[in-house]
Parts: structure tokens; sequence; C-alpha cells
């Protein structure tokens, strides 16, 4: 933690420094993640599902909850169930249920939402991911479907929420939305690795929800939402302690901080012989820190119950096998056998997925470019330039086609690294590929002999001092004739055939 984050800790908050708190507890975390799914229509009902339409629009009776109207379930969403459970290694329910989960508050205006409860379609699972360059296995207790809720918008509040709000707004464009919600059970040994184990399986999670095309994983939309759950344990203990539940974490750098503050808050509670509340808090990105939301003490009776207006989904098995044929490698594979094929270090490889460069290097390298010039441009000057805009890597202005032919212009000795810079101006500014950034810009470096001879002629007569020098036996001198002809050149020279030339014409 450092001191600004620590600076940021309310008063009634006990803590203990996170080394500290690893010496004297084990950490048990567990997770709940909603996959938003990408399909094109709702979970029970034809309404549309793009994100960012004016309020309201996409509703319809039976996702506004209107009396007498009936759902269909969309097949579309039981075949994305079913391919992310294969994907998590689960077991697929020959026959489960939908159920009634009855509670009420203004986003869900039937008062129940459709999900599952004891029938989860996929159960039983296990990933194996890859954290600080150790594998941990994470097992998953079920994934099962519901529907989302929809938005309220709490208006004229400092914090946006309810408190202290003048009224709400509510939009029904998101309810009945198609979400699976995946749930591990307790994951212990991770030690003290527990908050960059649990940023790992998020991250898996969305590597693997692109790989299989189901949902748009979008965190900061989103469409990929993960709650936390941490309890500590004296060491050597086999009880597992009280738990909080940090909601809506909505970056894989935040699962990380959310989890290690509330480790060290819990820790201190218990070292000072306190007790931990359950309840679920709060993850506040900017202070860096965790806060009370609702106590969770009595646990809530939503009244459960098997949904009567829809038929159980019993998937034919052998539909089951057929989609299990499309499910892809998993991303700890992906990235051994990338690792071997490219040649990367393993410290290289880990920053290039810490950069979120994977998949833009491996599309680089499929449009033909080295691996290793592919991670030098989207690592280096692209990584850079992402950083300044405060951009994502893959919006840093150009595509893996025009790395590869950027690349290629520069193995041909059309550009060096100098002019290659500023073709990536040019693309980025929207002049189209690099090749017609070349043209356009006039920045091809200069082949033709006769013009960098007659270059270096007039910058040997305007230099008569280094000309001294270089005769004297110092040849570093020649560095200010070099420098002169690369500027008139407009530094689109090859600075090791200009220096070739000058001291063949001094010489
Ligand atoms: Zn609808």
């Amino acid at each position: 933690m450092t001191t600004t984050a620590l600076s940021a800790i309310s008063p009634e908050d006990a803590w203990m420094d996170y080394d500290e708190a690893m010496d004297l507890f084990d950490v048990v975390i567990g997770l709940e993640v909603h996959v938003e799914l990408n399909t094109a229509s709702k979970m029970f009902c034809s309404c549309p599902t793009d994100f960012g339409a004016e309020p309201n629009t996409q509703t319809c009776p039976v996702c506004l909850g209107l009396p007498g109207s009936l759902p269909v379930v969309n097949g579309k969403a039981v075949e994305s169930a079913i391919r992310i459970g294969l994907a998590l290694n689960c077991s697929i329910s020959p026959h489960c249920r939908f159920a009634r989960k009855n509670y009420f508050y203004p986003d869900m205006t039937k008062n129940f939402q459709t999900s599952q409860y004891d029938e989860p379609i996929c159960f039983d699972g296990e990933v194996e991911v890859e954290a600080d360059g150790e594998r941990f296995t994470i097992p998953v207790e079920r994934a099962h479907m519901e529907e989302d809720a929809g938005k309220s918008l709490h208006v004229g509040g400092a914090t946006g929420r309810i408190q202290g709000a003048e009224y709400s707004l509510m939009d029904y464009n998101r309810a009945g939305v198609p979400l699976v919600e995946i749930v591990t059970k307790p994951v212990l040994g991770t030690g003290a690795k527990a908050p960059q184990v649990a940023r790992a399986y998020v991250a898996f999670l969305r590597d693997m929800m692109r790989a299989l095309g189901v949902s748009d994983v979008r965190m900061e939309q989103g469409s990929l939402r993960c709650d936390a759950n941490v309890s500590l344990m004296p060491k050597g203990s086999t009880t597992l302690g009280t738990r909080t539940e940090t909601k809506n974490v909505n970056s894989l750098r935040s699962i990380e901080r959310a989890l290690r503050y509330e480790i060290s808050r819990q820790a201190g509670i218990l070292a000072a012989g306190g007790r931990v509340k359950q309840e679920t808090r709060h993850w506040h990105e900017d202070g860096g820190r965790t806060s009370s939301g609702r106590s969770k003490e009595q646990a809530e009776d939503y009244r459960y119950f098997p949904e009567p207006d829809l038929v159980p989904v019993a998937p034919d098995p052998a539909w089951v096998e057929r989609l299990r044929e499309t499910i892809p490698e998993s991303p700890v594979a992906r990235v051994a056998r990338l690792t071997e094929a490219w040649g990367f270090t393993e410290l290289e490889m880990r920053d290039v997925i810490g950069a979120d460069a994977l998949d833009l290097i491996e599309a680089t390298v499929e449009a033909g470019c080295s691996p290793q010039a592919a991670r030098k441009w989207w690592m280096g000057e692209l990584a850079r330039r992402a950083n300044a805009a405060d951009l994502p890597l893959a919006e840093a202005g150009m595509t893996p086609a025009q790395v590869a032919e950027l690349q290629g212009l520069v193995e041909a000795g059309t550009l060096n690294d100098k002019l290659a810079r500023q073709v990536i101006d040019g693309v980025i500014a929207g002049e189209g590929d690099p090749a017609q950034v070349v043209a356009h810009r006039g920045l091809a470096v200069v082949s033709d002999t006769g013009a960098l001879q007659a270059a270096v002629e007039r910058a040997i007569a305007a230099n008569p001092g280094a000309v001294a020098s270089i005769k004297a036996g110092r040849q570093a001198a020649a560095g200010a004739i070099i420098g002169a002809v690369m500027k008139e050149m407009r530094g689109q020279a090859d600075a090791a055939t200009v220096r070739e030339l000058v001291l063949a014409a001094v010489g």
C-alpha cells in the first residue's frame, strides 16, 4: 500500500500492513462474476439488447413484467451458457429449471428475477490460471442463467447513490438481458498472491468469454461484473472466517486493489480483537478503499420457487457434445504455446499480457511480422502513445496489419526507426496505411547516392574544422558533418551510409 492509499483510510477502520497480515492469517477468496451475453435479443423476449440506446426504447410487456405476458427462453442464450460451462470444465445438467427470486426493487418491475436456484445448468467445474508465474486451480461451483435488472439513475445527490438523491430515473432497456453468473467455491491456498489470483481468474474469464464469442466482456460497460468475497482465518485454523462481499469492482486492477485493501482491513479488526461484519462493501476507485454497504447478517429470504411459466431446459446430450467441439484452447495453454512459438522469455510474455498486447501481437504476426518486431512496436512506441492518450493499447490508433506493413517497410530499407515513428504519427492522424503515409509525407529513406554525395560535399565544405580533426585522426569529429548531412536530408538518410561517404571523402 502506498502512503496516499493509507491516508484515505477512514479513522474507524483498523488496519494491518499486508505482509504482516500474511504472517498471521490465511486468505479465502470467492468470486461471483456476472457475464452479460451478447445475444441479439433478451433472455425471455425478442427485445433488442444494444448498449447505449435511448432509455426505455427496448422494452415490451414481457421484460416489463406486465400481467398476462409469457416468457420464452432464448435458445442462443442457453447455447452460450452451455459453452461457458464446458469452457470451465463443468458438468452440464441434462434437465434444469428456472426459478423465481422474489424481491421488490424498482429495477425489476416483475418483483422477481427469473434465475436458477438449486438446478444450475452448469456445475462442478475448475479452471487453471497463472498468477505471477505460478499456476492455481480455481474450483467452480456453478454457472447459471438469469436475467439482468434495469438501471436506476439517482439524481441530485453528491455521490450518485440513492442517499441524498432528489429523485431517481429508471431505464428498463437492460431488464431481461441474458446473464450467466459464475460462482467459485471458496478458494484456499493462494497465500499472499490471493489478490493476484483473483485478478488472473477474472482475466481468464474475460479472455475465455471473448474467445467463445459469447459476450463483449467490457468491464467498464458492465458486461463483465465481479463481486469479490474475502475472509481470513488465523494460520493453521480450518474454520472459515466471516466474509465480506465487495460489489461491482469494474476493472482488473481494482479487483487486486480491493482485495488487498479488504485483507489489510479485516486483519486489523481481527488482530485488535474485533469482529468482521458480514456485509456487502463498495469499492471506491479514487480513494482506493472499500466502504460499508448493506449488512448481510440476516440472510435475505428470496422465497425461491420453480418458474411456472417456463418449461425446463433439457439439452440434448448430442448437442452438448457438438458444442464441446467449439470450445477454444484455454488461455493458459495458449500463452504456453505462443511463448514457445515466438521465442519470448517468460518475463517478456508476462509484460505482454500485462499490457494487454497478446491478441495484438498475435494478429500482427499473422499479418506477416516477426514476433520480436511486433513486440517491439506494440510494447514500445504504441504502448507509449496509448499511455499518453490514456487509451487501451488496442485503441492506440494502429491496426495489427498496419504494424506489420510498417515493419515490412523498415526491413525493405524504405524506413529507418526515426522515419517509422513519423509514419506512426501519420497513421494515427488518419492519413492512411503506412505506405500511403510514406508517399504522402515523402518520408522514404533517400537511397539516391548522387543526392547524398552532393549533401556530403556541401557539409564538408561548410565544416573545415571538423575535416581537419578527422585528418588528424580524430574520427569522432565526423559526427558534426554527419549531423549536418542528416539535417539537410531531413533525417531521411541512412546514417551508416552517410558516415561511410563522409570518411571516404575526407580520407
Ligand atoms: Zn422485452
